[in-house]
């Protein structure tokens, strides 16, 4: 079912979670649609994070729909058992996925949408762009000008502690991903990670907290944090400017492990990464956990904001009819690029991507 000629009714760009759960409702409502992914496997973009990585959703929030996470509702899933269930998932629904294939290029040729990849051309009515928030890896300028002996990588290329040589590490990032991967390598490593934290849930991290607490944060990230009242209007641009707030590894647990925590890497001097106070670290390894970057630039700068950003409203393109997004930080609410969230964003747009009027429906209608 992937042989799918002609112009489809809407064409996906990005198999993950969110284009799964979109195609999971156009399914439902008989479309004519392909979803194309750049990985080879579906869910890649998980299977390709680091090793020990645990979700901090609880299994009962991480299923998309029609298809409960085949695990004990309370525990908190590794990276590959969430890779393996979007497998599943779009094997069971039979989902039109085309792996292997990144879009290059996506614009607009009359009333129709034109996507290419290394020569090949999809046409549709209606795209939705899918591709994620975490496509370009973010390492400041100065990384470039660290030493070539020190061992560098963006938290995007850590797998496990294999990857690093001999001597201390620096951990550059407070954010969750900072922080788990600063208490993983202090286990071998004299390890010192620099960041100010966004923030700490003052919860400990569990069975317990999936019971009582994370149901409450779902709600305020689902309901309460949205993009339809001031409340979350107002955190949306510290949310996307922030690292989110520590969730399962918090400072005290990093200084319990004899992680030295600093302030803010401010450049490198003499091949190492220096402070503000011109402290020089001298270290052997340094993990960029500095987040990722919008990456748009394969679509035509008309239908984006600045040529750079989506120009949306609760994923749908304010000024490209017929164009949609989903998956974005705070798309709608504070939980969109989440499990959750994506599904529920994914069930809002797929009530609003048009039936396209072709020649065949006008005749029969
Ligand atoms: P992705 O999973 O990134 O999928 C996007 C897909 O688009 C990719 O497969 C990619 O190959 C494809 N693609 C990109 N560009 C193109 C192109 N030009 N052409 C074709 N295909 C393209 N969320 C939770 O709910 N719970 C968690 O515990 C959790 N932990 C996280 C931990 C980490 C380290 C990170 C980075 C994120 C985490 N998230 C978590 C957030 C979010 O759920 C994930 O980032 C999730 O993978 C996002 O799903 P997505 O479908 O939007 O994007």
């Amino acid at each position: 079912n992937n042989r799918v000629t002609g112009t489809l009714d809407t064409l996906i760009i990005g198999g993950g979670q969110a284009g799964l759960a979109l195609g999971h409702y156009l399914k439902e409502q008989n479309r004519t649609f392909l979803i194309l992914d750049a990985h080879p496997r579906t869910g890649d973009a998980w299977r390709q994070r680091w090793d020990s990585l645990r979700v901090f959703t609880p299994a009962k929030y991480d299923g998309l729909p029609g298809m409960p996470f085949p695990a004990d509702p309370l525990s908190f899933p590794g990276k590959d058992d969430v890779a393996g269930y979007l497998e599943g998932y779009a094997a069971r629904f039979d989902l039109p996925v085309l792996n292997g294939v990144r879009i290059e290029h996506l614009w607009r040729d009359g009333n129709r949408f034109v996507a290419a990849s290394n020569g090949r051309r999809w046409e549709a009515h209606n795209v939705v762009v899918a591709t994620g928030c975490s496509q370009a890896p973010n390492t400041p300028d100065f990384a470039a000008e660290l030493n070539a002996a020190v061992v560098q990588f963006h938290s995007s290329e850590y797998r496990n502690l294999g990857q690093l040589q001999e001597g201390p590490v620096l951990v550059v990032g407070l954010g969750n991903s900072g922080a788990e991967i600063g208490l993983e390598v202090s286990r071998t490593h004299p390890t010192v990670v620099a960041g100010n934290p966004g923030g700490e849930i003052p919860v400990k991290h569990g069975r317990a907290a999936a019971r009582y607490f994370l149901p409450v944060v779902r709600f305020v990230g689902l309901h309460v944090l949205t993009l339809s009242n001031p409340i979350g209007r107002k955190a949306a641009p510290s949310f996307k400017a922030h690292a989110a707030p520590l969730i399962r590894t918090k400072s005290k647990d990093l200084a319990a492990a004899g992680v030295r925590l600093v302030p803010r890497v401010a450049g490198v001097e003499n091949g190492l990464p220096v402070l503000a106070d011109g402290t020089r670290l001298e270290v052997s390894n340094v993990i960029w956990c500095t987040g990722f970057r919008d990456d748009f630039g394969w679509m035509d700068p008309e239908m984006l904001d600045g040529g750079a950003l989506p120009r949306q409203r609760r994923g749908v393109a304010l000024d490209t009819p017929g164009l949609f997004f989903l998956g974005q930080e705070f798309m709608y609410a504070a939980a969109s690029a989440t499990l959750p969230g994506a599904c529920r964003d994914a069930r809002y747009l797929a009530g609003r991507i048009p039936v396209p009027v072709t020649r065949e429906s006008a005749s029969a209608a």
